[in-house]
This record gives structure tokens, sequence and C-alpha cells, in this order.
């Protein structure tokens, strides 16, 4: 079981953020934002997907124009993306979003920080402080890679400093880097630094197939130690599949339950003497439709069979030409071969 880092809690919205309150996935709109009813239609489907905030790029004035019109017909809060502009930030704001994303590599003039912060505050509105190691790349210059996060972290210190002398503390962080080892590394000096909740992510991940991997290295070790309240899984592609990566790495952890079942298959081996391959492929078929969390484990033989049966809500294993079928660990029946699949999808019928 995961123990949750304390942190104090960040109200974006309806969405509370913070240690006692379940991680919280969110996503980023991949459409130009003047275009108004496609990304509408893309917020409202990452909500259905299980997004519970959804960033959107606000980088100029008819940009803004357009996010207060979206803002009003979507079905989860919204978070506006700012770099460079504080009169995009307080436009954002002022025209209902949840929360705003500043970067403190590319807005540093502590009236402006001031006037984000005042507009933040009469509004009751979240501010995610993120830095991408990337838009500060010129702090670095020849910095060897072991100082680069204190820089990180003075730079972050310091940008928190001005919200806290305003009594403003709203604040989710994040530090964000392409480098898996940077990335934790860098969290886990933030979550020991600071109490405000940490938004997790690797940045620029690239396609969802290199993705996949370093994302969720990255992000699973840092939820692992209990640290991370939102997510965020940076791919190039559809953004629904960002929360279904999501999904799966707070469901590994049991962070998160995904109503769907969870197909255990052996690897196969020498010991294998069937087409254990053909078999599971035909039982996640099956699978697709149902919407129960069950487990199910399809093994090649009587070596690993029993054991995984005891955890799993259906298990088959087979050997010389017989199949045994388990239920929550009890061996329920032993079939010809050829009838195993037959016999495991009644069995999967009877729970589902
Ligand atoms: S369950 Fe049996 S066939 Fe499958 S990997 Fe283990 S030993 Fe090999």
């Amino acid at each position: 079981m995961v123990k949750r880092r304390r942190t104090h809690t960040v109200t974006a919205g309806t969405v509370k953020i913070g240690s006692r309150y379940p991680i919280v996935i969110q996503s980023m709109v991949k459409l130009a934002t003047t275009d108004v009813a496609r990304c509408v239609k893309q917020v409202n489907s990452l909500a259905m997907a299980g997004a519970r905030l959804v960033r959107i790029a606000v980088p100029t004035a008819k940009d803004s124009a357009a996010f207060a019109k979206i803002v009003q017909k979507v079905k989860v809060p919204l978070i506006a993306d700012i770099h460079f502009s504080p009169e995009r930030a307080i436009e954002a704001i002022e025209a209902g979003a949840a929360k705003i994303r500043l970067n403190p590599g590319n807005i540093k003039n502590k009236k402006d920080i001031s006037r984000i912060i005042d507009c933040a505050k009469a509004n009751k509105v979240a501010i995610r402080i993120g830095i991408n190691e990337a838009s500060i790349r010129n702090l670095f210059d020849d910095t060897p890679q072991r100082k680069r996060t204190s820089l990180m972290l003075k730079e972050m210190a310091g940008y928190i400093r001005l919200f806290e002398k305003k009594g403003f503390n709203n604040i989710v962080l994040s530090v964000k880097s392409s480098d898996v080892t940077r990335t934790i590394e860098s969290n886990l000096a933030v979550a020991e630094k600071f109490d405000y909740p940490l938004h997790l992510g690797l940045t620029h991940a690239g396609l969802a197939q290199d993705a996949i991997i370093p994302a969720s290295v990255a992000i699973g070790s840092l939820l692992q130690q209990g640290i991370g309240d939102t997510i965020r899984i940076s791919i190039a592609g559809d953004p629904i599949g960002e929360v279904e990566i999501a999904k799966k790495i707070l469901a590994s952890l049991g962070l998160y339950e995904i109503n769907e079942p969870h197909l255990i298959v052996c690897p196969t081996c020498g010991r294998c003497e069937w087409d254990l391959i053909s078999f599971a492929e035909r039982v996640k078929k099956l699978l697709k439709d149902v919407k129960k969390p069950l487990r199910i484990a399809v093994m090649g033989c009587v070596v690993n069979g029993p054991g995984e049966a005891a955890d799993a809500d259906i298990a088959i294993c087979a050997a010389a030409g017989k199949g045994f079928i388990y239920k929550r660990g009890r061996k329920i029946a032993t079939v010809k071969q050829a009838q195993l699949f037959a016999a495991l999808k009644k069995e999967i019928e009877n729970l589902a």
C-alpha cells in the first residue's frame, strides 16, 4: 500500500489536489484553442475517459477569447497554460480558469507576478508553478548535472516566496525534464523541501510507443514513494491515450480502480505444451466488453498455475491434453483441453 506524502490541499474549481484526495489525472488539448467546437469535444472526451482536469494553451488574446467560450461548455475544470504573458494569465483567470500554469522561466517580472497572484486570489484560482528544465537551460550554461537540481530548487524557492509573501498558497509545483533519472531526482528534492502538491510528468517523452516506458518508470517510481498528487502523461499522440496510460500506472500501484478485467498470462517456456498465446488472445477478446475488475490468469503449465490461481478470480492452466479451472484459488473443474475455452468463458460470464 502506497503511503502518500502529506501536502497542503489545493482547490482547482471542483477538484481538490493533495495528499488525502485521490491523485488527479489530467491531460492537455492538442488542437488550436481558437477551434472552439473541437476543443470542447476533446475536453469532454478526455473527461469521459477519466481526466479530471484539462489544460489548454492560451498564447494569444484570440486564444483567451476562445478559452472564455470553451470554459462555459465543458464538463471539467480547465487549466490555462501560460507562457511569457501576464496578460494571458489574467484574461484566463477572469474567463473562468480553475487553475493556471505559470513558468518561472519566462514570467519573471515581480510586478507582473504580483498582479497575477492578486487576480488568482480574488477569483479563488489555483496556480501551478511549473519549471521545465528546457525553459531554464540558460541558467545552467556549463553547470554539471549534479548541480542542476539545486539550481532548479533555488529558482523554485525564489518564485514560491513571492506567492507566500502575498499569503497565496493555492499552489501546485512541478519540475519536469525529458530525462527519467533527473525527473525522479528533482521531484524527490522538491518533495523534501516544499509541502505543496506535486504535478508529475516526464516532458517531451515522445511518440506513444517510445514514451510509455520512460513515463511509467519516472512517474511510477515517484508515486510508489508516495510522491505525486496530479499526473499528466505527455505523449505525442491522441490525448485519450495519455489518460489511459495514467489510469494504468495508478492502477498498477493500487491508486486507482479501473473497472475492467486484468488478464495475467504466463510468458511461456519449454514446459508449455499447448498454444497458450492464441488462447490468451481469444480470452483478451472475450474480456473486451466486461466492465468489472476481474483478475483472470492463463497459465502454461502446472508449475505456477495453482499459485497464480490463488490470486485470480478465474485461472486456468493446462498440461498433457487437460485443463484445470480454478475459481478464487479453488480447483473447480478438470476438462479436456479442447473444451477449455468454452468452460472458461462460462465461468467468466457467471462472474461478469
Ligand atoms: S507457467 Fe509453466 S509454462 Fe508458463 S512460464 Fe511458468 S513454467 Fe513456463
